[in-house]
């Protein structure tokens, strides 16, 4: 082989192996930050098991060594390389610096593909925000976990404006499929009906609106507007917290809108009587109809969700693809088809490559690593549930009253919160209102009762489970 073929082959299995790093990055930051230092490198050579990577300057080479090499090695495993390959930077001596300009890669070049927005069609009253023609129930999973919160969807759309869904309430953890479905409850009334004023929107954008019409003295028109709509779909009502005029301004539309028999759909990340701050009479009018949960998928729905969004994607996704992504992410299903849509990428780029379990593990790292640390539990989520478990409110989680009723919620929302959350001592003594010595006794009283109280170990399995983990999630 002459040295340019070899050179040539190196520099292929250099490409290759770039493209399977990039796809493991998933911020556009952390893309151009590796553009740049990618950029820093002159040329590269293997020989045998050694793979020389030869940069510009001594600054670079240590860039790459002390930020790079590591995971550069799975990425030369995803190329068909041993991931026992000796990586070595080094300067580039005959390397003259000269200007080069590097092109820094334009956002959507690894971006995953984005939502196809929809045109309102027919009624001539324009949405807030349109609505996703994705978002439909025959895309829609149904299991063990939203059947309930699916079922009075239905109901919404089949009897629209009846008293026994008016309003229809879901709450439930972010990533779960609450907006999905709220506006599969839009898509499916306007097939239906396509006259209807359907409108969705969020809190926000609603609170957004009604600071800049009381600014522009266009009050009375945004209250026409709001109260002319057949189908208000407002989503994430929890932002209203601590905004009292909106909370005014809201009661007054949505009693607007029973009234006139129009129907109102709403999501929070909490059932209402935890929404914080949100005035009683709002939380008794969000009641009155149907209040519906979504809980965090089972194995299997988690999967049927995985085969159904693969379905939709160019290439095939091998099933033991979808059982490894099924199995190692289970609290949020948009995280999933994050690393579905990733692997894809990956199958994409290399027909015929073979997923084992190790390149998955290298290609969904940071899905997998998140999963681990479990960030996404706030500490509300954990007051929230352990509240609901014992049937008590959040409020009493804060309280001081030290009713053995409470303090066996609130000591359990302490001690999942020191146990599954990466917050602090001090943040979780502020997120309850308590001393850290309050949290620290909490903490402790759980882990010796769990020791001599089966029921108390199953009723926290069940708070993990609500979440997507185990007993075996706790670490001492
Ligand atoms: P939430 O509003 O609860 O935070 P979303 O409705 O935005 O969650 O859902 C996040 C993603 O997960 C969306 O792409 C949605 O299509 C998908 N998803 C969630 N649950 C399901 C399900 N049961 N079936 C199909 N897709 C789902
Ligand atoms: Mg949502």
């Amino acid at each position: 082989m002459s040295t340019e073929s070899i050179d040539t082959a190196s520099k292929e299995l250099w490409e290759n192996a770039k493209k399977f790093f990039m796809m493991t990055l998933s911020s556009p930051e952390e893309r151009s930050q590796a553009e740049r230092y990618f950029g820093m490198i002159t040329s590269v050579a293997r020989e045998g098991d050694t793979f020389r990577i030869y940069t510009a300057s001594d600054f670079a080479a240590n860039l790459i060594r002390s930020d790079y090499v590591n995971r550069l090695k799975g990425a030369f495993m995803m190329s068909g390389y041993p991931a026992t390959i000796d990586l070595i930077v080094e300067v580039d001596q005959s390397y003259r610096p000269r200007v080069v300009i590097t092109p820094q890669p334009t956002p959507q070049t690894y971006a995953q593909p984005g939502y196809v927005q929809s045109q309102p069609q027919v009624s001539s009253f324009v949405s807030t925000l349109p609505l996703n023609e994705d978002y439909t129930f025959s895309t829609f999973v149904r299991g063990p976990s939203n059947s309930y919160a699916v079922s009075a969807a239905e109901g919404v759309v089949n009897n629209p404006a009846k008293s026994l869904y008016n309003p229809l309430f879901i709450h439930g953890g972010t990533g779960l499929g609450k907006t999905h479905l709220m506006q599969a409850i839009g898509n499916e009334l306007r097939k239906r009906h396509p006259h209807l004023a359907i409108c969705y929107l969020t809190s926000e954008t609603f609170l957004n609106e009604y600071v800049n019409s009381l600014r522009n003295g266009q009050i009375e028109s945004f209250r026409h507007k709001y109260r002319s709509i057949d189908l208000l779909l407002i989503d994430d009502i929890q932002f209203m917290a601590q905004k009292k005029d909106l909370q005014q301004e809201f009661f007054n539309t949505f009693n607007a809108l029973k009234d006139n028999h129009k129907q109102i759909v709403m999501t929070s990340d909490v059932a209402p009587k935890n929404l914080p701050s949100i005035e009683e009479r709002l939380i008794s009018r969000f009641e009155g109809g149907m209040v519906q949960e979504i809980d965090a998928p089972s194995y299997e729905t988690r999967l049927a969700i995985l085969k159904k969004k693969s379905e939709g994607y160019d290439v095939k996704v091998p099933p033991n693809v979808l059982e490894y992504i099924a199995s190692t992410i289970k609290s949020h299903v948009r995280a999933m088809e994050g690393a579905l849509t990733r692997v894809s990428i990956a199958i994409g780029a290399e027909p015929g490559i073979i997923l084992t379990t190790e390149k998955l593990a290298y290609l969904l790292k940071d899905y997998i690593e998140k999963e681990r640390t479990m960030k996404k539990l706030t500490i509300l989520e954990i007051q929230t549930a352990c509240a609901a478990k014992y049937g008590v409110n959040q409020s009493d989680i804060l309280s001081h009253d030290r009713l053995q009723t409470l303090v066996t919620p609130r000591q359990m929302a302490m001690y999942i919160s020191r146990k599954l959350t990466s917050k602090g001592l001090t943040e979780i003594a502020t997120a309850f209102g308590k001393k850290h010595a309050t949290i620290i006794n909490g903490v402790k009283a759980i882990t010796a009762r769990l020791n001599v109280e089966p029921q108390l170990k199953k009723d926290l399995e069940e708070i993990l489970n609500q979440f997507g983990y185990r007993l075996s999630d706790i670490k001492d």
